[in-house]
């Protein structure tokens, strides 16, 4: 089993409304990729247009990408990517990329890849979409651009709902194993050639995992009391592998533990570089709660090693899967 850490390494606090431009969390990335390197799990920073563009990236990340202690890919925000227009950020808040005219999404692509090639001195292979906005119009460019491996799937979940300002993929049948992405709908397998490596969310009860009629249930009512109490007992929420503040050391692993026993070949962990400082996101307000992250994600990692778990970089897992399709020729 492999453990992929993927991190979207963006502005600070890009859930406040104002969408501040800062990058001061990039300086709070040293501590966690030192924990990283303990353990030897070399993490994956998908960096946004600002972070690439600003000094911290080539004072911290650079180093750790040419070292081979990290890899660096890409992360696009639309309304921080150029070229900036009219669509980036409307009435109803932050555009997702998958909202953007096809044109304009290759144009935003292409900027940004073409910085980090010039930062990185070669073609960044690594992706995901700001919000979780892939959407089958950008296979092509992301292939185009060089980009072997995408990671904007979300399984089980589904960002479309009106209620909740959401308007973007529906992922709820999306395979929870690595795939090769359809040309029509990125949450299918098919013949592009770019491949999916999906967020590990699960669902850890059994129950739930073998009742398609529970699970329907539950997307339907989740968001009523019952549903929130039935999940605080019994865990019946689809189970993402990110250290959100509530998950604690034994839910994590219970994710880990349910990907084993389903005979994924790679977890993948995900959140925000923002987390990684106090109050740079909603996430951890305080330097308490980033030590809290910080003392649960150490607890994890030793289990994972303990369990042989190898750490690998994303387009280091997607190489040989690629290669063996043809589909990379580096
Ligand atoms: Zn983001």
């Amino acid at each position: 089993m492999k453990l992929i850490i993927t991190i979207d390494t963006e502005g600070d606090n890009q859930w406040d409304a104002g969408l501040p431009r800062s990058t001061d969390n990039i300086r709070f990335i040293p501590r966690f990729q030192e924990l990283c390197d303990r353990y030897h799990f070399p993490p994956t920073y998908l960096c946004t247009y600002e972070v690439v563009d600003s000094t911290a990236f080539d004072e911290i990340l650079l180093p750790l990408h040419k070292s081979r202690r990290a890899e660096v890919g890409a992360h696009l925000h639309p309304w921080t990517n150029p070229p900036l227009s009219k669509w980036d950020r409307g009435d109803n808040g932050a555009a997702y990329p998958s909202e953007l005219p096809a044109d304009l999404f290759t144009q935003k692509l292409e900027s940004l890849t073409a910085l980090l090639a010039a930062k990185l001195g070669e073609t960044p292979r690594s992706y995901r979409a700001g919000r979780w906005g892939l959407s089958a119009a950008h296979i092509p460019a992301l292939l185009q651009c060089g980009y072997i491996v995408d990671c904007s799937v979300t399984p089980l979940l589904s960002w479309t709902d009106p209620g909740a300002r959401e308007r973007g993929q529906d992922f709820s049948d999306a395979p929870v194993s690595p795939y090769f992405v359809a040309w029509g709908d990125p949450a299918r397998e098919g013949a592009s050639g770019l491949l999916e490596v999906p967020v590990t969310i699960l669902h850890t009860n059994a129950i739930m995992r073998h009742s398609p009629l529970l699970r329907g249930a539950y997307r339907r009512y989740r968001k009523t009391l019952a549903a929130r109490m039935l999940n605080r007992a019994f865990w019946i929420a689809p189970q993402w592998f990110r250290p959100f503040s509530d998950m604690s050391v034994a839910r994590l692993t219970a994710v880990y533990e349910t990907a084993r026993r389903l005979g994924l070949p790679a977890v993948e962990m995900m959140f925000h570089s923002s987390e990684l400082m106090p109050d740079g996101s909603p996430h951890n307000l305080t330097v308490e709660s980033v030590d809290h992250l910080f003392t649960r994600l150490d607890r994890l990692f030793a289990h994972l090693a303990g369990r042989k778990v190898e750490g690998i970089t994303l387009s280091a897992f997607a190489e040989p899967l690629c290669k063996a399709r043809g589909t990379c020729d580096r």
